[in-house]
């Protein structure tokens, strides 16, 4: 019997340096930092959807892309840095697509 993979085991060439965290924070980073076909929203720019304090202003009726995404470890990496700007440069430096902060 296989077990499904754990989406809050890193890549075992990365080496995290933030606690697994494992619910949403809410931290917004998700809906910044990658680019979503479905939105028309391009790499590192936050949502046109993404209201004051990193809130979903069309949550009930957000896209499938949306409601599907889980948080995973990266979460652990982003959610406690201080401005939404830094959240997004360290989730596109874990990709590998950003300078990082
Ligand atoms: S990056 Fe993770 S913690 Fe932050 S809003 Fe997205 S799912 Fe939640
Ligand atoms: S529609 Fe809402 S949940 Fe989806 S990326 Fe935009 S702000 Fe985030």
């Amino acid at each position: 019997m296989t077990r499904a993979h754990d989406l809050f085991t890193a890549p075992s060439d990365f080496a995290p340096r933030s606690a697994w965290q494992r619910e949403c924070s809410g931290c917004g980073a998700c809906c910044a930092a990658p680019d979503i076909a479905a939105l028309s929203k391009p790499l590192g720019v936050p949502c046109q959807h993404l209201g004051a304090g990193c809130l979903c202003q069309i949550y009930l009726d957000r896209p499938p892309v949306c409601r599907n995404y889980a948080p995973d470890w990266v979460c652990g990496e982003v959610s406690a840095l201080p401005t939404l700007a830094a959240r997004v440069a360290r989730f596109l430096a874990v990709y590998g697509l950003g300078k990082g902060e």
